[in-house]
């Protein structure tokens, strides 16, 4: 039978309202007062882009949210969506002293939230147009969260930028791929229109290699940052996958973002295959629409989940279900439609999952979602830049320290060179290549005030960890060691 869509839209937009609501100034204000304004502030130190929290907060505190606003977007040019998805228990809010003292740490992302919608409902600009001082030019492939944090930071350095994005629209992953009750895609367009009022062009609907070359683009810019992010959904390999209800799971969130909600079919019963934070989304978007069940299925553990602890609670508390120790094996259709889903007993042996003979059964459901990842566009990325190292996992080989790659003109950041990370890590590394692409266009270092090293692990995936400060001979030296013919 073919899907429909299950409730009426009243009940959806009910459904998929926001998960924190705002905080009312009042709120924010306590709240904010509650801050200790550290000096040396983990918080920091724990935000890979290196947003000051103690001065945001103070300015809440003083009732100054414009002011606020200016600190959080001077350093993160995307605040206002890191401040709905940012993994915050794990990074900054992780890292607050308050946590120690057995005390509630401060809500640093939804007093980013308070300040940055200050601004934006009220369409007070916080951010004046840089002056062009550098005539070099540098374009920019993918307008996600990498594209636009380097983008930013280019223009604030004063470099013409030019991003190239596939997509009709611009912000990648904040616009067509979170939970809709996360974020809804009007707060990334928004930011889109700010990193356009920084004067950076926008060239949406263009792909490289088919709409323009790569030849063409060397041409016309000395420089090009590549952020083409990650690509489709990684396949099953299992019998039945063609089935027309077998659906990528960031397609179907897309379809959230880019169609009326009551409009969207979905079944009554729902597989996700997968347990990352992808899965979780697609599982408690699918309940929200109105599923009567929808179930995770994992080959591994609970222990092993890649998805966060609090997205995990979350999906639980939405009512959703999770088979762990459990791979699919084939999707069962009737009359050519998805009818189940056929599983089979999984034990973990060392690191490797072992599946047990004799323990099928089927599952029924009449949608599967699938979310086991994304590949890597390693083809793509070869096929545009023939000598760019990229390693056998289809990752781009870059300096971490400043995005340069083997190819002296050339720097990558975001997903493309990390192979999946955060929102706000993707704009980090924009934000870092964007000095780097500066001191190697005009060999001027500009050093960031707060240099990212690499998230640790407070709650196992990409949590947190402290910051090492930017030191300008290293960034030289990477440079250095990248650009042999400099
Ligand atoms: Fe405020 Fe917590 Fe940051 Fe200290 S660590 S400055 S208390 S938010």
């Amino acid at each position: 039978m073919s899907l429909q869509p299950l409730l009426p839209a009243a009940a959806i937009a009910a459904n998929m309202a926001e998960l924190k609501p705002p905080l009312r100034p009042q709120e924010a204000v306590v709240e904010a007062s509650r801050c200790l304004f550290c000096f040396d502030a983990p918080c920091i130190m724990a935000c890979p882009t290196g947003i000051d929290v103690p001065a945001f907060i103070k300015k809440i505190a003083s009732g100054n949210p414009v002011g606020a606003a200016r600190t959080i977007l001077t350093a993160n040019i995307l605040g206002a969506s890191c401040a709905r998805v940012c993994p915050t228990q794990v990074l900054c809010e992780g890292a607050c002293v308050l946590d120690d003292r057995d005390e509630q740490p401060i809500q640093i992302g939804r007093l980013q939230r308070y300040a940055t919608d200050y601004v934006e409902q009220r369409a007070i600009s916080v951010l004046t147009r840089p002056t062009l001082q550098n005539g070099r030019k540098v374009a920019v492939i993918g307008a996600g969260p990498a594209g636009l944090g380097c983008a930013a930071e280019l223009a604030r350095l004063g470099h013409p930028v030019t991003i190239f994005e596939k997509q009709a629209q611009a912000g990648g992953l904040n616009t067509y791929g979170i939970a809709y009750y996360k974020m809804q895609p009007r707060v990334s367009l928004a930011e889109v229109e700010l990193v356009k009022s920084l004067g950076v062009e926008f060239r949406c609907g263009v792909t490289i290699g088919r709409d323009l070359t790569v030849a063409q683009l060397a041409g016309e810019f000395a420089a090009i940052f590549v952020a083409v992010g990650l690509g489709a959904a990684t396949k099953l390999r299992i019998p039945g996958e063609t089935l027309p209800e077998v659906v990528d799971a960031l397609e179907f969130i897309s379809r959230l973002h880019t169609e009326p909600l009551d409009s969207i079919p979905i079944g009554r019963r729902v597989a996700v295959i997968g347990a990352g934070n992808t899965a979780i989304d697609a599982v408690t978007q699918s309940k929200r629409l109105g599923a009567e069940r929808a179930f995770i299925v994992y080959r591994r553990g609970e222990p092993e989940m890649s998805a966060y602890d609090f997205e995990y609670e979350h999906a639980k508390d939405d009512g959703a279900h999770f088979l762990f120790h459990a791979a699919p094996i084939e999707i069962v259709a009737t009359h050519g439609h998805v009818s189940g889903l056929k599983l089979i007993r999984t034990r973990l042996v060392g690191d490797t999952v072992e599946m047990i003979p004799g323990t099928e059964w089927i599952e029924p459901c009449d949608l599967v979602l699938k979310a086991v990842g994304q590949e890597k566009q390693a083809a793509m990325i070869r096929s545009l830049f023939p000598s760019l190292n990229v390693d056998a996992r289809g990752v781009v080989q870059r300096d971490p320290l400043t995005g340069a790659t083997n190819l002296p003109h050339v720097f990558a950041g975001g997903d493309c060179a990390n192979g999946g990370r955060e929102v706000v890590n993707a704009v980090g590394e924009g934000k870092k290549s964007a000095h780097a692409i500066h001191a190697f266009l005009t060999r001027e270092t500009v050093p960031l005030p707060v240099q990212p090293s690499r998230l640790g692990a407070k709650q196992g995936a990409s949590g947190s960890g402290l910051l090492t400060p930017i030191r300008a001979h290293e960034l030289e030296e990477a440079l250095a060691r990248s650009s042999p013919s400099q």
